[in-house]
C-alpha cells in the first residue's frame, strides 16, 4: 500500500471541482483496507472513502485527512443453468457499475438493466440506494461485505441490515462513516423479463408494446436506458459539457399527504399541476425538477462558470472553470428560490466533502 501526499481530487470526480487530499491511497486488495484505516486512526486523520467520485462536491480547500480510493475488482457468479433460477453475483466495490450491468445483461440476468449508464463504482451504489427508471439496487442486493471501522472487523450485512429507502441506507444516515464497502452481492434472475414500468421506457417501446410484438430484450432495454440518459445529459459522454455534473443535484421531496395537498393547492391556484408519485407510508414523492423549473430556473440557467444543464433541470454543471464555491452558490440560489416559491427546502443528493 502506497500513501501519496497532496493528491488533487477534482480529476477523480465527475463534477471536477475541489482541492487536494492531504493523504491518498488507492486500494486494490481487500487486505490493504484495514491497514490503511489503521494509518488514519493512529495519526488521528479524518477518513474519506472515494468510489467513482460521481456523487460528490469536494470543497475548494480539499480534504485535510486521508482519502481511500476503493479499487477492489472482480466479478464472480454462482448459478445453476436452469432458466428462471437466481444467479448470485459477488462484485468488488471498485468495479465500474456500468461494466457490471453490461456483464449481467450479457449473461441474460435481469434486475439491474434499468440502472444502465449510472456512473461510479459498485461500492458506491448501496450508499444512496441508487435508482433509476423504476429499479433501485435494493431490489437485487443480497448482502454487503464491509470493513466495520467501529468493531474493527470485516462483516457481511444482509439486505435488511442495510436499511434501504429512497436514496438512503444506513451507510449515508445512521451509520455514516462506519463501513468501508468491499464487495456487494446481488441476486439476479437468469432469463427474467426486463422491467418496463417507467413512463420514459414505455414511451420508447410504445409501438412494440402496443402491437404485442416480441417484447424488448434485456440488451435492448439497456440500450434504450442509455439512449434516454444520453439525451438528458445523464450519461458520461466525453465532450458533452452537460455531463460535467454530479447527476441530479436535488432529491425528489417526499411529502406527507397534508404537505402534498397544500402544495397541490398552491399549484392549482397558479393553474398548474405538479407531477407526483405514491411513496411509502401514505406519502407522495414530488418532482424536484418540476419545482426547480417552476421557480424561475430553466435548463441552461446561469451566466457564470456554474450553471444548470441544457438537458436536465436538476443537473448543476461545471462549465469548465467552476470552483466548488460556484456550485454551492448556485445550489443555495436554487434552494432559496424553490423555498420562496413553494415553501419546500430541496435536499441535495451529492455528498459535500470537506465543507
Ligand atoms: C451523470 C450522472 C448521472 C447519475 N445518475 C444517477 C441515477 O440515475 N441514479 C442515482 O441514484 N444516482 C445517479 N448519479 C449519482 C452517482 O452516480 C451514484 O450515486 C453512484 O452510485 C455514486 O458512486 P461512486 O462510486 O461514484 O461514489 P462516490 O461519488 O465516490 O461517493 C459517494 C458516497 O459514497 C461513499 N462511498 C463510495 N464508495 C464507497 C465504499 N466502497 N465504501 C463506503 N462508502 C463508499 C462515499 O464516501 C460518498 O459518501 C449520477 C451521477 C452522474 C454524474
Amino acid at each position: 500500500m502506497t500513501i501519496q501526499e497532496n493528491v488533487p481530487l477534482a480529476p477523480l470526480t465527475t463534477l471536477q471541482v475541489g482541492g487536494s487530499a492531504r493523504y491518498f491511497a488507492e486500494l486494490r486488495r481487500e487486505d490493504d483496507v484495514p491497514e490503511a484505516a489503521q494509518f488514519a486512526r493512529t495519526r488521528d486523520l479524518p477518513l474519506f472513502v472515494l468510489g467513482g467520485g460521481s456523487n460528490l462536491v469536494v470543497a475548494d480547500s480539499g480534504w485535510p485527512g486521508l482519502v481511500l480510493r476503493i479499487a477492489i475488482g472482480g466479478i464472480t457468479t454462482q448459478s445453476t443453468d436452469a432458466p428462471g433460477k437466481a444467479v448470485l453475483f459477488s462484485v468488488g466495490a471498485g468495479v465500474n457499475w456500468d461494466d457490471f450491468v453490461a456483464q449481467a445483461v450479457v449473461q441474460n440476468c435481469a434486475g439491474v438493466e434499468c440502472l444502465s449508464g449510472i456512473p461510479g463504482s459498485v461500492g458506491g451504489t448501496p450508499v444512496q440506494n441508487v435508482g433509476a427508471y423504476g429499479q433501485e439496487v435494493a431490489d437485487t442486493i443480497e448482502s454487503v461485505r464491509a470493513l466495520d471501522l467501529k468493531e474493527e472487523r470485516i462483516v457481511v450485512l444482509p439486505k435488511p441490515a442495510c436499511g434501504f429507502r429512497y436514496r438512503t441506507s444506513v451507510f449515508n444516515t445512521t451509520e455514516r462513516g462506519r463501513y468501508i464497502i468491499l464487495r456487494v452481492n446481488f441476486r439476479l434472475k437468469r432469463g427474467g423479463a426486463p422491467s418496463l414500468k417507467y413512463a420514459d421506457l414505455q414511451r420508447y417501446f410504445a409501438e412494440r408494446l402496443a402491437e404485442k410484438k416480441t417484447p424488448p430484450s434485456l440488451a435492448e432495454t439497456r440500450d434504450a436506458v442509455r439512449e434516454i440518459r444520453r439525451s438528458k445529459g445523464m450519461l458520461i459522454v466525453p465532450g458533452d459539457d452537460d455531463c460535467r455534473s454530479a447527476g441530479s443535484f436535488f432529491k425528489n421531496p417526499v411529502l406527507s399527504e397534508p404537505q402534498f395537498e397544500d402544495l397541490a393547492e398552491r399549484a392549482t391556484a397558479r393553474g398548474l399541476e405538479i407531477p407526483s408519485y405514491p411513496a411509502l407510508d401514505a406519502q407522495r414523492k414530488v418532482s424536484a425538477a418540476w419545482l426547480v423549473e417552476h421557480s424561475g430556473f430553466s435548463k441552461g440557467y446561469g451566466v457564470g462558470p456554474a450553471g444548470i444543464s441544457h438537458k436536465h433541470a436538476l443537473a448543476l454543471i461545471n462549465r469548465g472553470t467552476a470552483k466548488a464555491s460556484d456550485i454551492v452558490g448556485l445550489k443555495e440560489e436554487i434552494q432559496h428560490g424553490v423555498q420562496k416559491a413553494w415553501g419546500i427546502l430541496l435536499e441535495p443528493e451529492p455528498v459535500l466533502v470537506g465543507f
